[in-house]
């Protein structure tokens, strides 16, 4: 059967180069390349083939996109938001939210998960792929995991990094995303600022012990220290710059307050902001409060990224609205004056 096909095959060649040969005698037969000659047939390259298009793209699903998104769907501006893992941002880890007015005290999980519900109610639309890149000056293309995005505004909202502790060659965690890493140890958390204590209350009725150890004095809410220390957790104050090394599968956290070991290790020790690549750097684009908007017009940046020390959920979703605020206004100012401009946003 196999042999049958193939001969029908050469015969049907040869006929096509007969006709051709007919038509044009002075065409010399066409020959099969040699081998090597061959082309292949071309594969995809990994993230430059797909170009979709949106007006607005929203970079990050954490809270501060997620306003933004509900705020420009609201405005009839078509959006998508960008995700590279879980929507719902870091506040998903949270102990306890209990500083959004409304919501009076909810595990952050729950806070997520119901930005998230909120945004899908609202239409938005939420697609899995990391942003790698954000190019031009209007329109932008972003080029992602997934192919490319074009849109005449881009909403940059991927939060904030943690910290890394330097050389401490061994497992360190950095969140509580995953508790289970935490049930029946010892675990010392480094850090000084809400967020150390509030970690230090999530993992405290999983783990054996923890303790906190603060470089210098707390500075986060005199409540959540009260909370930990009712909750029997340790803290050791004024402990200077720790030395961290990993001795028989132990974490030895030496300070000038004494040495001090558990199984895990949580660092908690700041934040640095964590933006895809941009067509300026961040002085240069110079973000400015409380929109968002920087020195390229369309281009914005939003949420725990740019605020600072400020990096509250209310900040956060605040920016994200006014950033939407601000796009709708500017592509109502061009319809208004006639200004059409090209391309699938008109
Ligand atoms: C332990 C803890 C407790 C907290 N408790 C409180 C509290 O009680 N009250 C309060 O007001 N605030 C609290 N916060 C702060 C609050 O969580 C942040 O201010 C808020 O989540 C910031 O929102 P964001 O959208 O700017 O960033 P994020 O929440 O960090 O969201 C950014 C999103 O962008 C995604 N992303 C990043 N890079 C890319 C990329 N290249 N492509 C696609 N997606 C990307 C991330 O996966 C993430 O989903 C807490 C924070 C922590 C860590």
């Amino acid at each position: 059967m196999g042999q049958m096909k193939a001969q029908g095959a050469g015969r049907k060649a040869r006929g096509a180069r007969g006709r051709e040969g007919a038509e044009n005698p002075s065409h010399p037969p066409l020959r099969p390349a040699p081998r090597a000659m061959r082309l292949r047939p071309l594969r995809p390259a990994p993230c430059a083939v797909r170009l979709r298009h949106s007006d607005v793209v929203v970079i990050g699903a954490g809270p501060a996109g997620l306003a933004a998104a509900v705020q420009l769907e609201r405005q009839g501006i078509r959006t998508v938001v960008l995700e590279k893992d879980r929507p719902g941002g870091q506040i998903a880890t949270a102990n306890l939210v209990e500083n959004y007015l409304g919501l009076f005290g909810l595990p952050g999980a729950d806070v997520a998960r119901l930005f998230v519900r909120h945004a899908m109610n609202a239409g938005v639309r939420i697609v899995r792929a990391e942003a790698r890149r954000v190019a031009g000056r209007g329109p932008f293309t972003v080029h992602t995991t997934k192919g490319m995005w074009r849109s005449r505004a881009v909403v940059v909202a991927t939060g904030a990094v943690p910290r890394k502790l330097g050389g401490d060659g061994g497992d360190v965690q950095y969140d509580t995303a995953d508790l289970e890493v935490f049930r029946g140890k010892d675990v010392i958390v480094l850090g000084s600022g809400d967020a150390a204590f509030d970690r230090a209350l999530r993992i405290r009725p999983v783990a054996t012990s923890v303790r906190v150890i603060c470089r210098g004095a707390p500075s986060a809410l005199p409540l959540l220290v009260s909370r930990c220390i009712r909750a029997g957790i340790a803290a050791t104050v004024g402990a200077g710059e720790p030395a961290v090394k990993l001795v028989g599968g132990r974490f030895e956290v030496r300070t000038r307050k004494g040495t001090f070991r558990a199984e895990r290790l949580l660092a908690s020790i700041g934040k640095l902001p964590a933006p895809p690549g941009l067509p300026l750097s961040l002085e240069r684009l110079a973000p400015a409060l409380p929109d968002g908007r920087t020195t390229v017009t369309g281009l914005y940046l939003v949420g725990d990224m740019v605020s600072g020390r400020g990096r509250y959920l209310s900040i956060a979703t605040g920016m994200g609205i006014a950033a939407a605020r601000a796009i709708g206004e500017w592509f109502n100012r061009g319809k208004r004056v006639g200004v059409g401009g090209s391309g699938p946003w008109r």
